[in-house]
């Protein structure tokens, strides 16, 4: 019996490609998917379909570099880069993720928008001639909503009508009134309802996703299941985990260990408040120094003794509003550090770059306090990272109620609304200033979370029903 192959697609490759010596070289990135989907390759035949992060014209080229992501299992769908663009920062980035995060303001552009559909199509093209019969397809995020759809029909044509395919969102999906504003909502809603499954991270999501399709398209709603089309699609809330042990081995290396000591050294008479962000105006980035600034002046007595170490890490820096983020953070930062700063210390370490596996691990083992002010998150997995390196040790964890992450995390975590600096500063307060009691007992809650639900996200997808169903009929046949 033929081993099923597992078809992920998203719209970036998890590969990098480098040319050393007119030949391409790829290697695994980092990222939030790679951790989510790891320990699935190991189980199953897996190909990874998505861009590569450039385009190679030359024919001989692409061959080359076509058989070097092979090697890893990727397959590349290679685009014009002014396509590539206008599908990435400014559909994707300027359009759809705004509205699933509830930015008021966006402004439509159908040249952007013919773009959006143009790289689903390439894509479904490219997916579709080269899925088997029996394979499972798994589709990943807001960039690619049209494409479950335009590979149905592919597939239809192509008569390899046993191919079940599964969508994973993991952004948030707002409320009906909010996704209306999109011209090209139902088209969007379309395009995702010609799965078999289609996950979000929370109920919220779901709920909200459901009203979605019962108010703008014919749909039959029954329990959990979507009938559009002559298509059922099933919907589920599946949790999206991390692996802590990969923190708490990481922790026992001796170059982390050494970065630990180090680091407890410079701040071992402060209370060292982290926060690790994309940076990204959804993370409330304004807003977590507005509300520190509060604290340093409604809290005199503790203003020596604090410091934010904030991580912010480069992103969509090709997209006008990040841009002027970046900007506005640079000058508040400035700020607040202009005027509160002593000959003894700066209130804010602000690293605006990103860091090292080795530094990252020993910032979130020497925080007292990881600080998150996302206004909205799909989940949050900083927040997963920060309880997984803080065993024995108590940290508190203070959660924007609006990170999706709340829903799972709320209990055991200082939760507020972002929106107020006030609640922000009261919030950091609480945190400094709680017995280790109280911590402790906090702490396991979280502990408790984060150790249950590792891959969960990789599992689910393996073992669901309705995913079953289509390979199974293939195999018996
Ligand atoms: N991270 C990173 N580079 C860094 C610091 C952190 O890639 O310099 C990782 C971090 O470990 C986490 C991810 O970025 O896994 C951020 O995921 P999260 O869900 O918090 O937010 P997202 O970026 O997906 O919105």
């Amino acid at each position: 019996e033929k081993k099923r192959t597992l078809i992920i697609v998203s719209n970036r490759l998890p590969l990098s490609l480098k040319k050393i010596d007119g030949s391409y070289e790829s290697s695994l990135s980092s990222g939030g998917l790679v951790t989510a989907l790891s320990g699935i390759s190991s189980s199953t035949n897996v190909r990874w379909f998505g861009w590569p992060g450039i385009n190679i014209e030359d024919p001989e080229e692409r061959k080359i570099a076509t058989k070097a992501l092979a090697e890893k299992n990727g397959v590349g769908i290679f685009l014009d880069e002014k396509l590539a663009h206008s599908h990435y920062n400014d559909f994707s980035n300027g359009i759809a993720w705004p509205i699933l995060h509830y930015q008021s303001g966006v402004s439509f552009d159908e040249d952007a928008w013919k773009a959006y559909q143009r790289v689903n199509e390439i894509f479904a093209d490219a997916v579709a001639s080269e899925v088997q019969n029996g394979d499972l397809v798994w589709v990943h995020d807001y960039h690619l909503l049209l494409f479950p759809a335009y590979l149905r029909s592919r597939l239809k044509e192509l008569g390899k009508t046993n191919c079940p395919i599964g969508f994973t969102l993991h952004t948030p999906f707002p409320a009906e009134d909010f996704w209306r504003a999109l011209p090209v909502h139902n088209e969007l809603l379309e395009g995702v309802l010609a799965c078999d499954l289609i996950g979000f991270h929370t109920d919220e999501y779901k709920r909200n996703f459901i009203e979605c399709c019962s108010r703008g398209l014919d749909v039959k709603i029954e329990g959990g299941d979507i009938e559009y089309n002559g298509n059922k699609a099933h919907i589920g809330t599946f949790i999206v985990g991390i692996d802590p042990q990969k923190f708490t081995d990481g922790l026992l290396n001796p170059p982390v260990q050494q970065r630990v000591k180090d680091l407890e050294e410079v701040y071992k008479s402060k209370v060292v408040i982290l926060g690790v962000d994309r940076l990204d105006y959804t993370k409330g980035l304004v807003q977590k120094l507005q509300g520190y600034e509060y604290f340093l002046q409604q809290h005199p007595e503790l203003k020596q003794k604090v410091v934010l170490i904030q991580v912010a890490i480069p992103s969509r820096e090709d997209v006008k509003e990040y841009q002027e983020l970046e900007k506005e953070l640079n000058t508040l930062v400035g700020k607040i550090n202009g005027e509160h700063s002593t000959p003894y210390g700066t209130p804010i370490v602000y690293i605006h770059r990103s860091v090292s596996f080795t530094d990252l691990s020993a910032l979130y083992r020497i925080s007292d306090i990881c600080l998150i002010t996302s206004s909205r998150d799909g989940m949050n997995l900083v927040a997963a990272e920060f309880v997984a390196c803080q065993k024995d040790r108590y940290g508190v964890l203070v959660l924007s109620e609006l990170a999706g992450a709340a829903a799972f995390m709320g209990t055991g975590s200082i939760t507020f609304n972002p929106s107020s600096g006030q609640q922000v500063c009261d919030s950091i307060y609480k945190a400094a200033t709680m017995s280790r009691e109280e911590k402790k007992t906090s702490y396991e809650n979280l502990e408790e979370f984060v150790t249950t639900n590792t891959r969960s996200l990789a599992n689910a997808a393996f073992t669901y029903p309705s995913l079953q169903k289509r390979v199974i009929s293939t195999t018996m046949t």
